[in-house]
Order: C-alpha cells, then sequence, then structure tokens
C-alpha cells in the first residue's frame, strides 16, 4: 500500500519569526487533513527547532534541505543526520536540482547522503528530473535512469521517497502536464525492487492544479516550493480532494 506523501520546500526563505508565523495560519486547516497523508515542512536550517518545537504532537513531520555524509568531520557549512535526527527531524531531501545545479551535487554524492540519511533514521526524499534541453534532445528516461541507477546504490527501498521534479517545472509556473508527470512516475516505478515506494510529482504544484496531479494513479503526492510558503495555499494542497 503505497503512502501520500505532500511536503513543502520553503528553500532559503523564512526567519524563525517568519516561520512560526507561517504555523499560526497553517497548523489550524489541519483539522479535517485526512489522515491517509503524511505532510511535511523542509525548511532552512535555522528554522528547523521552531519547527520542531511547535511541531511537537501535530501531524506535520519537520524535514531538512541537506544532509552530509560523514557522522561529523572537517566539513565546514555541512550538516551531519546525527545533528538533524537529535532535534526531531524526520525527513530530508537529497539530491534537490538546486543544489545539484548550483552546488556540485552529482548523482555520487547524492548516493552517499541518501545512504547516511537512512543509516540516522530519516527518510530521505531523493530528487530527480530533467532540464529542458535533456527533454527536448528526447534524454529525458536515460537521464532519470541515470539518477536512480547510481543514486539508489545501496539503497533502502523500504525508507524512501522519490521527487520526479522536471527542472523546467520549477518555479516558472509551467507545470508538466498530469498525464506526463504520470508516465514518468510510472518509469521511475519500473525501475525500482520496491513498488511501494512513495513518488511524488514536484514543480509548480499549486492550489489550482493539485487535484488534477493527485488525481493520476502513479503519483503519491507532491513536492512543493513556492506554494508551501503561504499558510493558505499550502493547506488546500495538503487537503487536495
Ligand atoms: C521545489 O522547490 O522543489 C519546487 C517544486 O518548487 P516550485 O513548487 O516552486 O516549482
Amino acid at each position: 500500500m503505497r503512502k501520500i506523501v505532500i511536503a513543502g520546500n520553503w528553500k532559503m526563505y523564512k526567519t524563525q519569526e517568519e516561520s512560526a508565523e507561517f504555523l499560526n495560519g497553517f497548523l489550524p486547516t489541519l483539522e479535517d487533513t485526512p489522515s491517509d497523508r503524511d505532510v511535511v515542512l523542509c525548511v532552512p536550517y535555522t528554522d528547523l527547532t521552531v519547527l520542531s518545537q511547535n511541531l511537537h504532537g501535530s501531524r506535520v513531520m519537520v524535514g531538512a534541505q541537506n544532509v552530509h555524509w560523514a557522522s561529523e568531520g572537517a566539513f565546514t557549512g555541512e550538516i551531519s543526520a546525527k545533528m538533524l535526527t537529535e532535534i526531531g527531524v524526520r525527513y530530508v531531501t537529497v539530491g534537490h536540482s538546486e543544489r545539484r545545479q548550483y552546488f556540485g551535487e552529482t548523482d555520487d554524492t547524492v548516493n552517499q547522503r541518501l545512504r547516511a540519511a537512512q543509516e540516522a533514521g530519516l527518510t530521505p526524499i531523493l530528487c530527480v528530473g530533467e532540464s529542458k534541453q535533456e527533454r527536448d534532445d528526447g534524454d529525458t528516461e536515460n537521464v532519470i535512469f541515470e539518477q536512480l541507477k547510481i543514486g539508489l546504490e545501496e539503497v533502502d527501498q523500504n525508507n524512501l521517497v522519490i521527487a520526479y521534479e522536471p527542472i523546467w517545472a520549477i518555479g516558472t509556473g509551467d507545470t508538466c502536464a498530469s498525464e506526463e508527470a504520470n508516465r514518468v512516475i510510472g518509469l521511475i516505478r519500473s525501475k525500482l525492487t520496491n513498488q511501494d515506494v512513495p513518488i511524488q510529482y514536484g514543480g509548480s504544484v499549486k492550489p489550482e492544479n493539485v487535484d488534477e496531479i493527485m488525481a493520476q494513479p502513479e503519483i503519491d503526492g507532491a513536492l512543493v516550493g513556492g506554494a508551501s510558503l503561504k499558510p493558505e495555499s499550502f493547506a488546500r494542497i495538503v487537503n487536495f480532494n
């Protein structure tokens, strides 16, 4: 039975004060949220403790946006899985396209981060997806299969979420057609050994398109950037029909 996971990715937005304000608006909207879905907020490091403290006893789980593969060491600017679990973090995004594009993340480092996250008991959300150029060149499937082949080496598929995020749809307002997202996600699933891994779609998910996306049979959730920053819009997404 596949789980539904709706996760917000705040990227580098919100101070601690702003994140507390968000929770004041957002938490009351969860009263009638169906119990069939996990709700996660992946937030900047400085906001993690604010969320952890304020979400205690709520159904929202705290997520980070990256994790290093070593348990500790001379890795300035990085954070370990143990540092995250100590403050109640449960999920972590790994291999987001912004990390791959701007910070030199490779499939090998993604793989190391995934394994370290799992060893510490975190659930990683592995992000995969093709660029516009790769899609136009007919390379979508090859690119994603390669990301999965290297990224998932020795990764436990019993504690994993995958997000299909076509890069050209992230932060552009240009959503991938839901049937096409469904098709690619079906192909991703065909490469997995565990058919129950939840696979999300990410890329300009909004209140206006979430119902259509979530109606697709292969799509098990959403990874939401911009529309997770406002309590009303993220609430509408979490409470999709
Ligand atoms: C993301 O940050 O993973 C994302 C999908 O962003 P947006 O929803 O803004 O396209």
